[in-house]
Order: structure tokens, then sequence, then C-alpha cells
């Protein structure tokens, strides 16, 4: 007997558990299983990574096959609010992997995609609706659905929503829902706000916390490289050539590159791509086909990197995913647990590597009081700054990217609200990278000094050389700074890289830094 039919889980919901192989319950779906079977509202503290998708989804189907009811024209009996597209479908896939031995119609809707086949999709009504909020609501003011049907409600993610500006779109659904519900509410973390929000939705719900946010991060290798902004790229792309090549000494299956910004994540596909590494880029600025493509492709493994803003990712379950890189820092320290959260997935070990800059060490130390996990320094590679000078120039923008920035310009004009943009942050992740503080974390004059910034070739190793002048009086001044010892024996370094003699760098576990973190109770950081 399975565990899982110790919860009282209906028989088709055990079969289909069977079949994709799941023995045990996990933690969280140990505790909110039976209570959400008993109709209780749930107030579930947890990230992805820890079965939660399975936790709302077998006591709530268990509730619907057990109590049938024709299906209304235009309506849900269960609706489940996700801030991503990606994630929303997800959800909506791994919920029909569980109803697969019942009759059940989960249909998923969100924006960057023609609304009219969505709606069309609708009008027989369906058992299940996962949704992106903005999507939904366009429906709604359309009259192409209603909610005035739904029995179980979940809010995914509602940290994230936050983030990406849901709140009133939250407001407004909410007054849309039957009083008489059953509502489940999660989120990653649950600062005051988010628990504000929360109690707009549940009533006397069952609190169930799990996989405090250290756990995730303790089962990966945390390493850090200190460098400066303009030096990121080439660091990027010898590690990723040295871990992908065949044979490796210590091989990067799948990488997840994460950049602060869209433009930034374009940017680093522009440099892979001629020093022969496939990869592609998954951001709110790609139409929903590219990002799907980019995420089926990775899936299938045949892109072993996948470059990606933190919206964009948020809660992409891919397995095998060895490494995490994280090409800026991100200011808020639980957006990290995030993101290295996209390896050492399903118990598996995985590698986190953070390549920081001078202005980005509050943030790492941020991060290590969140986690309390220190963040193995790596030094440079040896050869570093001979091998980066010879790392071949950037690609130009495709044609597809021209055409693409110019379709957005456009859309822009327009209002970008057609395109149902809204629906998923599209046209906010949009508006968040250009009004953003800087370009992922480079200065202009960063950027001038760029190895290989996005320069006509025959520049570039002028550049290169400054840059590398620059590098070595920054490295000098960081050794006359540490000189008491303060260099970590490094035990390897990055991945793939050769090993390199122990040298002096500046190190944000030791040094001085007096800028206090600007994490988390600044605003939080905008973001592609
Ligand atoms: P989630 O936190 O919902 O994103 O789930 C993380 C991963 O764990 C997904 O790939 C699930 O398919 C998988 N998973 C969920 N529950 C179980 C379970 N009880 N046993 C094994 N794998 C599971």
């Amino acid at each position: 007997m399975s565990y899982f039919s110790d919860l009282g889980l209906a028989e088709p919901l055990l079969r289909a558990l069977e079949a994709k192989g799941y023995n045990d319950p996990t933690p969280i779906q140990q505790k909110s299983i039976p209570a959400l079977i008993e109709g209780r509202d749930l107030l579930g503290l947890a990230q992805t990574g820890t079965g939660k998708t399975a936790a709302f989804s077998l006591p709530s189907l268990h509730r619907l096959i057990t109590n049938p009811q024709p299906r209304k024209s235009a309506s849900c009996r269960m609706l489940v609010l996700s801030p991503t597209r990606e994630l929303a479908a997800q959800i909506a896939e791994n919920m029909r992997g569980y109803a697969k031995f019942v009759n059940m119609s989960i249909q998923c809707i969100f924006g960057g995609v023609p609304a009219g086949k969505q709606a069309r999709a609708l009008v027989p009504g369906c058992d299940v609706l996962v949704a992106t909020p903005g999507r939904l609501l366009d429906l709604i003011d359309q009259r192409a659905f209603t909610l005035r049907d739904v029995e179980i409600f979940v809010l995914d993610e509602a940290d994230q929503m936050m983030d990406l500006g849901f709140i009133n779109p939250l407001k407004r659904i909410a007054r849309l829902l039957p009083q008489q519900r059953q509502s489940l509410f999660f989120s990653a973390t649950m600062p005051q706000a988010i628990e504000a929000l929360g109690k707009q939705f549940i009533n006397n719900p069952v609190k169930v916390e799990v996989a405090p946010q250290s756990t995730t991060a303790e089962r990966v290798e945390q390493r850090a490289i200190l460098i400066s902004q303009s030096e990121k790229q080439a660091l990027l792309t010898m590690t990723l050539r040295a871990g992908l090549a065949e044979g490796a000494a210590d091989p990067i299956e799948r990488a997840i590159i994460f950049t602060r910004t869209k433009h930034g994540a374009d940017r680093v596909v522009r440099h892979l791509t001629p020093a022969g590494i496939e990869a592609a880029a998954i951001h709110g600025d790609k139409s929903q086909a590219q990002r799907t493509a980019a995420l089926k492709g990775f899936r299938e493994n045949r892109i072993k990197v996948l470059v990606a803003t933190d919206i964009a990712a948020r809660g992409i379950d891919v397995s095998g995913v060895s490494h995490v890189f994280n090409f800026e820092i991100p200011n808020v320290a639980e957006q990290y647990v995030h993101r290295i959260g996209r390896t050492a997935r399903a118990g598996a070990d995985g590698i986190a590597l953070s390549f920081v800059a001078e202005d980005e060490r509050p943030y790492i130390r941020a991060i290590e009081r969140l986690t309390g996990v220190k963040l193995k320094i790596l030094p440079l590679p040896e050869d570093f700054l001979r091998e980066a000078a010879r790392l071949p120039a950037p690609a130009k923008r495709t044609s597809g990217e021209m055409q693409d920035a110019a379709r957005r310009d456009g859309g822009r004009r327009d209002g970008g609200r057609r395109d149902g943009g809204r629906s998923e942050g599209g046209r906010r992740e949009g508006s968040r990278s250009e009004g953003g503080r800087r370009e992922g974390g480079r200065s202009n004059n960063d950027r001038r000094l760029s190895v290989h910034g996005d320069r006509p070739r025959d520049g570039a190793r002028s550049q290169g050389q400054r840059e590398a002048d620059r590098a070595r009086g920054e490295r000098r001044d960081a050794e006359r700074r540490n000189r008491d010892g303060a260099a970590r024996p490094a035990a390897a370094g990055p991945r793939g890289a050769r090993p390199a003699p122990v040298r002096s760098q500046f190190d944000p576990l030791r040094e001085n830094v007096d800028a206090a973190p600007r994490g988390n109770g600044q605003r939080r950081q905008r973001q592609g």
C-alpha cells in the first residue's frame, strides 16, 4: 500500500501517482492533503521544488471527483492563479497528469497569445482553470468567463504576484469569487504585505510551512568568483566552454544563467553563440512561441544553456540542471534562493556559481545571512585574462530580434494590450527593464571598458587590453586590502577551468564593506 493511500485520496489519483512513480508524499503533501480533503483553507509557506503543486492539486481533484457536478458554460469549479505563463502551463500539465484516469477538463489561459482561441475553449466550461490574472480579467471583462461557480481557489506564488504588480487584479478577482469556497494561498516568502493579502482570500486556514528557505540552499554547493562586471561575460563563456566540452573533467550537464534584465539575457546569448555555445534566452519580451520553444529545447536537452530573467524562470521545473550561474546578483536575497533552487531539485545536488562585482558584495552578505550558508570563494582561472582576450566578438542582433524589438516598440505605441501582454506582465516586464536602474548592472563606463562589448571586432582587443590593465589594478588593490591572509584557499576552480594558484582577491566575507545591503527593506529591484 502506498503512503499516498493513507492520506485518503481517490483510487484514480493513486493510480496516476503510481504511474508517475511517486512513492511517498513529500512533507508538504503529508501536511496539506488531509486538511484540504476536509475542505479547510490553507496558508502555505513553500517554494517550488517541495511538491506543492501536487499538494494542492491532489486533494482538490479528489474533492471534485467525489462530488461530481455538471460543467457549466464559461465557468469552472476550481481556479488556480499563477504569476507567469510558464508556471501556469506547468501546473496545468501536472494536473492533467494527476487526473489522467478521470474525466476532467483542465484548461489553461495566459497572455502573450491571442485570447480568441482561449475564449472559445472555455465556452463549454471546464473543471479546472489555471490562469494568469491579467488574461483572466480580460476574458471576464469580455464576458467570456465567470467565476461564480468556483468552489476551490488557489493562489500560487503570491509574493511573485505582488512583485509583478498584480495586487489590484487580485483584489478584483477576490471580489468576483463566491463567498462560499475553499481557498489555498501559497507563497515562498511571507512578509506582512503578503500575509495581509492572504487574509483577503482565506478564512481560518491551516498553516503549513515546509522547507525553510535555507534547506534547498544547503543542498546546493554555492560558489562565488569576485570579478569586475565587465569581465563577467568572458568568464562565463570560458567556464561554460570548459564544462560543456566532451570529456570535461567536471562536466556541466545543463545550466541556467540568470541575468537581471531582458537585454542582459539577450546580450549573454549573443556572446555565447559565436563561442560555439548554443543558448536560448527566456524572458518577457520574447513571444510566447519563442519562450515555449526555448523551454522545450532545454527540457529535451537539445539546448544545454538557458539564459533567463528571474520572472520568466520562477517556478520552472526542469530536472537535471547541474549548474545555476548568477551572472548578476539579485539585491533581494530570497530571489537568490529561488534561482539556485532550479538546481538540486528532487534531492539531487547542484552547483551555483555567482559572479560577484564589487558593488554586489553587500547582497552576498544578505544572502548568506538568509541561507546560513557561506559561499565558497574561488579564484579566477590563472589564464583568464589571456583567454578572455581571445574570445570571439559577440554576434550581431539577429533580424528576428530586431523585428521583435520593432514589434515591441509598435506594441507599446498601441498601448500593448491587445496581445494580452498585460496578463503576464509582458508589458510590465518591458517597462521594468527599460526603466530599470541600470542595464545588467553596468554603467556606461563599464560598457565602454567591456572585454567584449557589443562592438565591432577590431576594437575588441584594445578594449580587452584596457580592461585587463584595469582588472589587474583592481586585484592589486584588493590584495593590498586583504594582505593579512584574507585570501581563502579555494578547493577547486570553477568547473572545468584549470586549477588556479591561490590568489588574493577582495572577499565579501572578510572585507569590511560599509554599505548596508540594500536588499529586503528596499524597493525591489526592477527586473526583466
Ligand atoms: P513542485 O514543488 O510542485 O514544483 O514539484 C517539484 C517536483 O517534484 C516536480 O517535478 C514534481 O513532479 C515532483 N514531485 C512532486 N511530488 C512528488 C512525490 N511525492 N514524489 C516524487 N516527486 C514528486
